[in-house]
């Protein structure tokens, strides 16, 4: 049976120890860290995520500054919100909390982060320096992905892994950062034929798809690492709330096979916001 790597256990960790970064930057008179997070309109999920976000931040001694925006917000007055974070001193690092009203260029809004302050690592300046191999802010969900790995000791080098779903916030970091690492990677996404004799061949299996139980247990390869990224909400009468969240594999077959998994929930979910953190410090401490 799989070693369970537990996002939710290790995250904690990391959180203490960035909340330990934090105190001592208070106790020696410096600012904390400071994240803004810029919320357009009132998506249900979206408000779910930046209350977490703030909740975190509180947690660890970080100072966070919501700037919640009306739905109908022209572009133009959205850039200008973002310009004012550019040039505020209390903050290290803006998130734009995705996605945005339709009306809304996303790109456009990214861009105007500045690239000191992206603590999402979407910029294309920082898109551009991961691939290069410079150092940058690594996007949440990619950098918790590998640092589940990091920290169980999980040896990536030389090791074929497959990565499912070519997102620009997934699937596409996370298969640089594991091309960084010394892996031989194959990215898999809607058009791929043959989906289950890649990942019969991986060592690493990263799903990033968001598909409930796309991934089949018999396709795991024995001894195969397994990370699940998707969050699926899936019928369960069994539950007062009439549904839970499950991954992208089908979590009890492959664990079988798998030498160890991430469960969803619990996994790379409650590392992403540990990596947000680790970005806004990283942010205050390189200016
Ligand atoms: P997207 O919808 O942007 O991308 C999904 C990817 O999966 C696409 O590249 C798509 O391919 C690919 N895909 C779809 N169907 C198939 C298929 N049949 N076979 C192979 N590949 C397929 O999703 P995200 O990357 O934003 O998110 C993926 C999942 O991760 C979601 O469940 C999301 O909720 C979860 N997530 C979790 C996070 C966390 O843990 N904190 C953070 C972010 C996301 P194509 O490009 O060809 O369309």
């Amino acid at each position: 049976m799989a070693i369970i790597l537990d996002g939710k256990k290790l995250s904690e960790t990391i959180n203490s120890e960035i909340a330990e970064e934090v105190k001592k930057l208070a106790d020696s008179s410096k600012d904390v860290p400071g994240l803004a997070v810029i919320i357009v309109g009132d998506n249900p999920a979206s408000k779910v995520y930046v209350a977490s976000k703030k909740k975190a931040c509180a947690k660890a001694g970080i100072f966070s500054l919501e700037v919640a925006l009306d739905k109908n917000i022209t572009q133009e007055k959205l850039i200008e919100e973002i310009q004012k974070l550019n040039n505020d001193d209390r903050i290290n690092g803006i998130l734009l909390q995705l996605p945005l009203p339709k009306h809304l260029d996303e790109h456009v809004a990214l861009e105007a982060i500045s690239p000191e302050k992206d603590v999402d690592g979407f910029h294309p300046t920082n898109v551009g320096k991961l691939y290069i191999g410079l150092d940058t802010f690594v996007p949440c969900t990619p950098k918790g992905v590998i640092e589940i790995l990091k920290r169980y000791n999980i040896s990536i080098s030389g090791k074929n892994a497959v990565v499912v779903g070519r997102s620009n916030i997934v699937g596409k970091p996370v298969a640089a950062l594991l091309m960084k690492e010394n892996a031989t990677v194959t990215i898999a996404h809607s058009k791929t034929q043959n989906l289950p004799d890649l990942v019969k061949n991986s060592d690493i299996v990263v799903s990033a798809i968001g598909k409930p139980y796309f991934i089949k247990g018999d396709w795991i390869k024995e001894g195969a690492v397994v990370i699940d990224v998707g969050i699926n909400s899936v019928d369960d009468p069994s539950s007062p709330k009439g549904y839970k969240l499950v991954g992208d594999v089908e979590f009890e077959e492959a664990s079988k096979r798998a030498s160890y998994i991430t469960p969803v929930p619990g996994g790379v979910g409650p590392m992403t916001i540990a990596m947000l953190l680790s970005n806004t410090l990283k942010a205050k401490l390189r200016k």
